[in-house]
């Protein structure tokens, strides 16, 4: 069979016993998808790409590439506040790689059942493995998440724990030694990241700003600091860490990935002073409980570390974060 016959069997993984949408006039199959946006709302629409060698390794499986890759783009839409509808995707492959296909397959399709969200186009072609995701969802009109509406003042919070997929990588990498039993749990944070789409919607009307964290907390704290013209302090002793990240590191090992490395997909957000007490209600039975980790300050773009009120610096330096990132 031809190269261009075997590609087009390919649509034959994501059509069948795939979840569909009332909101999908017409889905994968024509040249184009229709689609009815639903009322009074706004679209919300991003895009990730993930590259082999770049951004994952030969030895990631397919099923985790299929999840990370919707997961991340959930991740972008959870953190504008907004509820998924639609995904589509572009895969570039090397072959048609039947066992591969099953595994991304699956992945991908696990992700869009559990969030109710459609596959609803898509495009293949052969070269160097790549695959592309942009996710489509919906927010109340004029009620998005920001990055640009945080004021001196509010709370900031992060949900989860930081710095498990950067210890996995860590790990992987043979830069730290750590346990069996640890390893499992934090691979498994960095191959199936959990977009926080549920908490996301919550925050709405009550967050002045949100992010979420996919290059450290630092980096991506620093783009809300930029986009409102405020600064922050952190402190390190407050940063949820899990148990695995505590017994395989010191301490400051420990906050330096919470700090710095990427991959976590958990929401950094703030909170101001007067929605605080409803906030604090709404979150207090959430599994992925928010913690507060700081407050901004008028400083613009500066962060202040404090560990114990005092001031933190660790060895961290100015700029000499960037070669924690994980790509
Ligand atoms: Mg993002």
């Amino acid at each position: 069979m031809s190269d261009s016959g075997e590609f087009d069997l390919i649509a034959n993984y994501f059509t069948h016993r795939w979840p569909s949408r009332d909101d999908v006039v017409l889905g994968i199959g024509d040249d184009a998808a229709i689609l009815t946006p639903a009322e009074n709302s706004q679209l919300v629409i991003a895009t990730d790409t993930m590259v082999a060698d770049v951004h994952f390794d030969q030895q990631t499986p397919a099923r985790a590439i299929g999840h990370k890759i919707a997961a991340v783009n959930l991740s972008d839409l959870a953190a504008m506040g907004a509820e998924p509808a639609w995904l589509s995707l572009a895969l570039t492959l090397p072959k048609v790689d039947e066992e591969w296909l099953n595994g991304f397959s699956h992945g991908l399709r696990e992700i869009c059942e559990y969030y109710d969200c459609q596959l609803i186009g898509g495009d293949t072609t052969k070269g160097p493995l790549s695959v592309t995701v942009t996710a489509h969802g919906f927010v109340p009109a004029d009620h998005a998440l920001r990055r640009d509406q945080a004021k001196p003042g509010d709370w900031i919070y992060v949900t989860g724990t930081l710095g498990d997929a950067g210890l996995a990588l860590a790990a992987q990498q043979q830069r730290v030694q750590i346990s069996d039993a640890h390893y499992r749990r934090v691979l498994e944070r960095l191959y199936f990241p959990t977009p926080r789409v549920a908490i996301g919607q919550s925050l709405r009307d009550i967050a002045s700003s949100a992010i979420d964290v996919s290059d450290g907390l630092l980096a991506d704290l620093r783009h809300i600091l930029k986009a409102s013209n405020v600064g922050a302090r952190l402190a390190v002793d407050e940063l949820p860490l899990s148990m695995a990240l505590t017994e395989s590191v010191n301490e400051e090992q420990a906050i330096q990935f919470a700090l710095t490395s990427g991959d976590d997909y958990e929401l950094c957000f703030t909170v101001p002073e007067s929605k605080r007490g409803v906030f604090d209600t709404l979150m207090s039975r959430h599994p992925a409980k928010p913690t507060c980790i700081g407050r901004l300050t008028n400083e613009p773009h500066k962060i202040r570390l404090e560990h114990d009120g005092e001031r933190w610096q660790g060895q961290l330096e100015q700029h000499g974060y960037e070669h924690f990132r994980t790509a």
